[in-house]
C-alpha cells in the first residue's frame, strides 16, 4: 500500500509533484492512531506500508502510528530527514519491522549547515540500527554537481545513495525521456536499479498487461480512500470508514502510462525486462548505489507475500 498520508511539508522542493501547502490538510489526525490500525486489522492482511507525503515525521501523532502499524505491518518511510521531529522519531521508535528509511536528499533546500544536520541524522538513525539509503533527484539542473554530492556523501560516510527519476517538466522538455547523451551516460553509471532505468528510459507503458494493482497493490490517500494506484483513480472504498473492497484477481492495465514505478512494475504479473547488463558502466557510483538492488528486492518479497 502506497499512502500519501499528510500534505505538509517543511521544504517546498520545485520538482514536488504536490503544491505547497502552509497548513496540513483538515483531515490529517481525524482518526487516532488506534482506529487506523483497527481498520488495517479489519482487512485481515499483512500490509507493506509505504509511507509518504507531505512530509510523514509532520503528521501528528506519527511515532505512536507507526509503533502501532509496525507490529503486524512492516513499513518504509520516505521523508526529507530535515525537520523538528527527526530525533524523537529515531529515539522512540525502533528499527524492527522497518523495511527502510528512505532518507531524499533534496540538495538545492540545503546550505553547508543544514546539510552537516541532514548528514548527523542519517548517521542517527543508522546507529540505531535502521536501515536507511539517502536518495537523490536527478533534476536536470543537479547533473552538473551529482558527482561532487555523491562523493561528498561517500566521504560524510554515507553507504548508499539511490537515485530517483526526476518526473515533470523542465525548461519545455518532458522528464523522463528528454535527458541528454551526456545525462544518459551519467546515468548508466549512477542507476543500478535495473526497473527504475525503464522509468529513465521511458518505457512505463504497460496497456493491457496483467497487473496486481487492485488486488494487491492500491494507493491510499489522507482520508483513507483507496485507489487501484497513484495512475489509476479507480475507487476501492474507504480502509477507515471500513468500506475497502479489493478486487480478487488480477485485472489489465487501463492506463498507457504508469506512474507507480518500482511498485507498479513489482505488481505486474509478467515483470518487464530490465536493460541487458552491458547498457551498465562500472564505475565510481555502482558500490554506493547497488545496494537498492537489495531494497528493491526485499520490497518484492513483501509485495508477493500480501
Ligand atoms: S521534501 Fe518531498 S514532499 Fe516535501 S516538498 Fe520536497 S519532494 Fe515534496
Ligand atoms: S501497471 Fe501501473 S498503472 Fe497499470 S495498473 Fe499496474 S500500477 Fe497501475
Amino acid at each position: 500500500m502506497l499512502w500519501h498520508i499528510n500534505d505538509l511539508c517543511n521544504f517546498g522542493c520545485v520538482y514536488c509533484f504536490f503544491p505547497k501547502v502552509e497548513k496540513e490538510h483538515p483531515e490529517v489526525g481525524r482518526f487516532t492512531p488506534q482506529q487506523i490500525y483497527e481498520a488495517f486489522q479489519k482487512t485481515g492482511r499483512n500490509w507493506h506500508l509505504f509511507i509518504s507525503g507531505g512530509e510523514p515525521l509532520l503528521y501528528p501523532d506519527f511515532i505512536e502510528l507507526v509503533n502501532l502499524l509496525k507490529t503486524n505491518h512492516p513499513i518504509q518511510i520516505s521523508t526529507n530527514l530535515y525537520n523538528k521531529n527527526v530525533k524523537e522519531f529515531a529515539e522512540r521508535v525502533s528499527p524492527e519491522n522497518i523495511i527502510v528509511i528512505n532518507a531524499s536528499l533534496h540538495i538545492l533546500h540545503h546550505n553547508s549547515k543544514s546539510l552537516q544536520k541532514f548528514i548527523s541524522n542519517y548517521h542517527l538513525f543508522l546507529n540505531k540500527g535502521f536501515d536507511i539509503i539517502v536518495s537523490y533527484v536527478t533534476y536536470p539542473p543537479l547533473f552538473k554537481r551529482i558527482k561532487d554530492d555523491f562523493l561528498f556523501l561517500k566521504n560524510e560516510g554515507v553507504q548508499y545513495v539511490l537515485p530517483c527519476t526526476y518526473n515533470g517538466t523542465f525548461e519545455g522538455k518532458k522528464y523522463p525521456g528528454s535527458y541528454t547523451r551526456e545525462q544518459m551516460r551519467i546515468i548508466r553509471e549512477i542507476y543500478q536499479e535495473p526497473l527504475e532505468l525503464l522509468v529513465v528510459m521511458d518505457k512505463m507503458h504497460f496497456y493491457n498487461k496483467l497487473c496486481r494493482a487492485g488486488k494487491d497493490y492500491f494507493f491510499m490517500d489522507l482520508k483513507g480512500e483507496v485507489f487501484r494506484c497513484c495512475t489509476i483513480w479507480d475507487s476501492y472504498g474507504n480502509l477507515y470508514q471500513g468500506t475497502f473492497k479489493p478486487d480478487t484477481s488480477a485485472k489489465p492495465c487501463t492506463s498507457h502510462i504508469c506512474h507507480d514505478h518500482c511498485h507498479g512494475m513489482m505488481s505486474l504479473i509478467e515483470e518487464p525486462q530490465p536493460p541487458e547488463e552491458e547498457f551498465y558502466e562500472n564505475g565510481f557510483f555502482r558500490e554506493m548505489t547497488i545496494k537498492s538492488l537489495d531494497i528493491v528486492s526485499r520490497m518484492k518479497k513483501s509485495l508477493q507475500s500480501v
